[in-house]
């Protein structure tokens, strides 16, 4: 069963058609990339997964459900960056998150060791190297145990510390079993942390599947060389 199933999506902001009849399946337990260049929908897509934005045509389901409210309870999402106060904790940042998301707080001691940053949960946020905020960001994804993670970008505007940092947890996510569906513009990502891949290119889905499968593909290298 598919964790999301993505059956003919379309998507217009006026003129400009974002999403053009995306269809692909995410299996679970998967690091399913999104791939594509800046403006080829990825962004797009993931609202929509969200419930941010609604398709024009086509439908999903998640769970091998339509979606609901207690699906998507069951999905941490990460979409842009939360405004965290810079003079508070981590733990007291997680604290606010909690309250707006309506999530427990009993389980930010568990978020942060998943994140690495049980040490530092009491140092001011703004402390912070730029991996650890970002990493922050992902623990208040993850309040509330989702079984599904789903990332805009996450190891966009770090150092290369913190993406290294970033990749890493992502890596240690879907060990402990989460699904994590995440966009990204760099092939180089995608090949060391994804399972799975979807290649978007101007809205339309390109290629996708296993991502060893995929860039062995005869019509990958077409694809890939672009501007991934
Ligand atoms: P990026 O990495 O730059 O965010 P993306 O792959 O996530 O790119 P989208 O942000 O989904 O792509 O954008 C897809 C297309 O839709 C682009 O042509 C973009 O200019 C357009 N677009 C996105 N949001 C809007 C909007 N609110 N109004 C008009 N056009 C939009």
């Amino acid at each position: 069963m598919p964790i999301l199933s993505l059956q003919n999506i379309s998507k217009k902001y006026g003129p400009v058609q974002a999403l053009s009849q995306v269809s692909f399946d995410v299996p679970p337990g998967s690091v399913f990339g999104i791939l594509g260049p800046n403006g080829s929908g990825k962004t797009t897509l993931l609202s929509i997964v969200t419930d941010v934005l609604s398709a024009d045509e086509g439908s999903f389901t998640l769970f091998d459900q339509q979606p609901s409210a207690k699906q998507r309870r069951n999905i941490g999402t990460l979409l842009e960056t939360p405004n965290f106060y810079h003079y508070l904790s981590a733990y007291r940042n997680l604290q606010v998150v909690a309250g707006i998301k309506q999530r427990s707080e009993e389980d930010i001691p568990r978020v942060l060791e998943l994140a690495g940053l049980t040490a530092r949960q009491h140092s001011a946020f703004k402390t912070y190297s730029l991996g650890m905020k970002q990493r922050l960001a992902i623990a208040s994804a993850l309040l509330g145990d989702p079984d599904v993670l789903i990332l805009d970008e996450p190891s966009n505007g770090l150092d290369p510390v913190g993406i290294s940092e970033v990749r890493t947890l992502v890596k240690q996510l879907a060990q402990a079993g989460k699904t994590i569906i995440m966009a990204s513009h760099l092939l180089d990502e995608v090949e060391k942390v994804c399972t799975h891949v979807a290649i978007l290119r101007k809205g339309k889905l390109l290629l996708s599947g296993p991502v060893n499968a995929v860039i062995t593909r005869d019509d990958f290298l077409e694809v890939g060389s672009a501007d991934n």
